[in-house]
């Protein structure tokens, strides 16, 4: 056995089999590449699903966590810390908005959502007492919660987990009328990804989010959107609601905010909906700890120069010409996505996402498939127009060959 079999034996025996990764088990990373234990060397394509989009061991970020575990690295918020003014400050500010609500993952980010939403409704808009509703698409990926996976539409993120939360509606994603005609007056949130990450990177129709933001405007219903995968740079703005002009009234963080290194999420809107919040009625140990500031105030330097956000637009348009040209071939039956980001639907006749995603393995490129046969491309926004065109040439000679 080698040492990557015997890890892989090792982990199965010993963890729970809620994933089945690629058989590659990673030892170092820098930039937009990885070292597995035999030495082998992958270039990343899938950037720990958007949350390295500024690359693995980025010297900023890791220099903010070294210098802030020589400090301190957690007080609860039982206390004041000296990086947490200035880190709430900073992305409010990045969000064009006035407050934000820190936590750790994006699920605890989308729960903080909800029962922001909920609250809101009750204290400003004057819904009665547990008639709150939020309409949700369907399609949508917001986490793994007992409260979020009861709004999947995923049988497989869904099933055995009831009884199922309340007081979510599920319309089809990209369909404005049913929104419309879902929306009634105890609805006090709809909650969308921009774009659909997990479901395949699925870009709604030209002037949905706009609409939606007409709509939730009209009826005094909050925008919530869930930028966790869409959100900081990888579309090819700061927020992919952008792209329509769109502000929304919730903006729901995750992933890239903590950069890669430390878990941080974070829920941002307008006093009128955080400051809903009283002591003791939401809270989280670990959420706006010192280290998690650190990291991501880093994140919001890094976000506020543009730099990111310009990569990923022009090598985004190289991506999306690539593929595009792939598109032809009959191999791929459809590309989607915006930035340096793709969903790429293979032909049946060329393998499965899976298959696809192992070959590539096997030609030193790591990427991840999705609902049997897609595959996601969203590398590190660092990535050079080199190492993705060598990423491109590799998927050109899998599907060939
Ligand atoms: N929301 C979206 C849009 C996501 O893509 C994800 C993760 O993929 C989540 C929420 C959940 O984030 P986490 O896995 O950090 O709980």
């Amino acid at each position: 056995m080698t040492f990557t079999q015997d890890s892989i034996a090792a982990a199965e025996e010993h963890s729970a089999h809620n994933y089945h990764p690629l058989p590659v088990v990673v030892a170092t990373a820098e930039g937009a590449w990885m070292t597995d234990v035999e030495g082998r060397r992958y270039l990343d394509m899938l950037a720990g699903y958007s949350a390295l989009n500024f690359g693995h061991g980025n010297r900023r970020l890791i220099d903010a966590a070294k210098a802030q575990l020589e400090r301190v690295t957690l007080t609860s918020r039982a206390f004041h810390h000296d990086r947490f003014a200035e880190f709430c400050t900073e992305l409010a500010a990045l969000c064009g908005k006035d407050m934000v609500l820190p936590m750790n993952t994006g699920a605890e980010a989308v729960e903080t959502a909800v029962k922001t939403a909920r609250k809101w409704g009750y204290r400003v808009k004057g819904v009665p007492d547990g008639r709150a509703k939020i309409v949700v698409a369907d399609n949508n990926f917001h986490g793994r919660t007992t409260t979020i996976v009861s709004f999947s539409t995923d049988p497989e993120a869904r099933a055995d987990y009831g009884p199922y939360t309340p007081g979510f509606e599920i319309v089809p994603y990209g369909d404005l009328a049913a929104l419309e005609a879902a929306v009634d007056e105890n609805t006090v949130a709809v909650l969308l990804e921009p774009i659909q990450g997990e479901a395949g990177v699925l870009v709604p129709p030209a002037g949905y989010l706009a609409g939606v933001r007409r709509l939730t405007a009209e009826r005094n219903v909050l925008f919530m959107a869930d930028e966790i995968q869409s959100g900081l740079g990888r579309t090819g703005k700061t927020f992919a609601c952008e792209h329509e002009d769109v502000v929304p009234d919730v903006y729901i963080l995750g992933k890239a905010l903590g950069g890669g290194v430390v878990p941080v999420s974070a829920v941002a809107a307008s006093r009128e909906v955080l400051g809903v919040y009283r002591p003791g009625e939401h809270g989280s140990t670990f959420g706006g700890n010192p280290l998690a500031c650190a990291v991501a105030l880093e994140v919001v330097a890094i976000l506020k120069s543009g730099e990111f956000q310009q990569r990923a637009t022009e090598l985004g348009e190289h991506l999306h010409h690539e593929l595009g040209l792939l598109a032809g071939t009959g191999a791929v039956e459809a590309v989607r996505g915006r930035g340096l980001w793709a969903g790429v639907d293979i032909a049946p006749s060329h393998g499965t996402g899976r298959q696809i995603s192992e070959r590539l393995m096997d030609r030193g490129v790591l990427v991840k498939d999705t609902h049997g046969s897609t595959i996601r491309i969203a590398p590190p926004l660092m990535i050079s127009k080199e190492d993705l065109d060598w990423g491109l040439d590799q998927l050109r000679a899998v599907l060939e060959g």
